[in-house]
């Protein structure tokens, strides 16, 4: 492909049902089509089983697509998602990596859901599991859309705050992968790591100094400018930071469901023409024709 360019409509980050979005692989394909995608990636947490079903649905509408996910990641005892783009998807560590990163997300479930029986609902691991698409990825996504189906709260920012963040009823610490694994599966099945989302942290300017370091140290290169969680002043900030440590640019909307994102597939703001975007970088991964 010779038509990439910092401008280029790239959505390099949203969920299927393999995760916890909403939407199939196929019907998310369609709406990144209908929305004028020309690049995509279909970045499910912690799980590729999406990425066959993505990528024929892309190619078949003529959307050039790079494989994707986004890994959990704990840093400084706190969760940071570190999305893999244009990596090869049989890779065998990255395979096992992601298997064992999603390993405990059952008993996790179990317990969350003995917290919010304490704090008086009952049912909840059931009734997570009915919006779950993938057996192996309860989530706290799926707990909050319960929640809200069960009449407890309004809706899921709501349940977020009273219920599923730290010091809440339903919230369980967890340990996910270090940032050394994370990065390391990645690069070692060929792909660019990318650091997702940056505003999300809360990190003290000390702190987010040594992920973006110990994320460089690690051959991390990439990280997200403009996505649906920054704002513009956020997505001006992290474009300042891209350029002070030499990092590529990625832009995805992080879309997760037609009734709950507020950025739809497609529809950002461009990356700054300063920036070096991440898809420069990945073009021989750049899947066009069914192989
Ligand atoms: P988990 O991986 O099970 O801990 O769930 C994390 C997911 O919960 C994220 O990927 C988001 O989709 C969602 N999430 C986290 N915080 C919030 C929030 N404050 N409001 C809405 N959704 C959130
Ligand atoms: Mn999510
Ligand atoms: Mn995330
Ligand atoms: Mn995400």
């Amino acid at each position: 492909m010779n038509t990439l360019h910092a401008q280029t409509n790239a959505d390099l980050h949203c969920h299927s049902t393999v995760s916890d979005g909403t939407l199939s692989p196929e019907a998310l394909a369609a709406r990144a089509h209908a929305n004028g995608v020309e690049l995509w990636a279909l970045t499910d947490h912690d799980e590729v089983g999406g990425q066959v079903r993505a990528r024929d649905a892309a190619l078949a509408m003529g959307m050039p697509y790079l494989t994707g996910c986004e890994i959990s990641v704990t840093f400084a005892g706190r969760v940071v998602h570190i999305v893999g783009l244009g990596f090869d998807a049989d890779h065998p560590a990255l395979v096992e990596g992601l298997r064992r990163t999603r390993g405990g997300r059952e008993a996790r479930a179990h317990e969350m859901a003995a917290g919010l029986a304490q704090a008086g609902i009952a049912g909840a691991f059931e009734g997570a599991l009915r919006y779950v698409g993938n057996p192996d990825l309860i989530s706290r996504t799926h707990f909050a859309r319960f929640l809200v189906d069960a009449g407890h709260c309004q809706d899921v920012p709501e349940v977020f705050r009273r219920f599923l963040t730290e010091g809440r009823p339903g919230f369980v610490p967890h340990r996910w992968a270090t940032l050394h694994d994370a990065v390391h599966w990645i690069t070692e099945a060929d792909g660019i790591a990318v650091i997702a989302h940056p505003a999300r942290y809360d990190f003290t300017p000390t702190e987010e100094y040594a992920l973006i370091t110990e994320f460089i140290g690690h051959g991390g290169r990439g990280i997200e400018v403009v996505t649906g969680s920054h704002t513009a002043a956020e997505a001006l900030k992290y474009t300042e930071t891209a350029l002070e440590f030499n990092l590529l640019a990625s832009r995805g909307s992080d879309f997760h469901s037609p009734d709950e994102s507020h950025t739809d597939l497609g529809k950002l703001a461009h990356l700054s023409g300063q920036l070096t975007p991440v898809w420069e970088a990945l073009e021989s991964r750049i899947q066009v024709g069914i192989a």
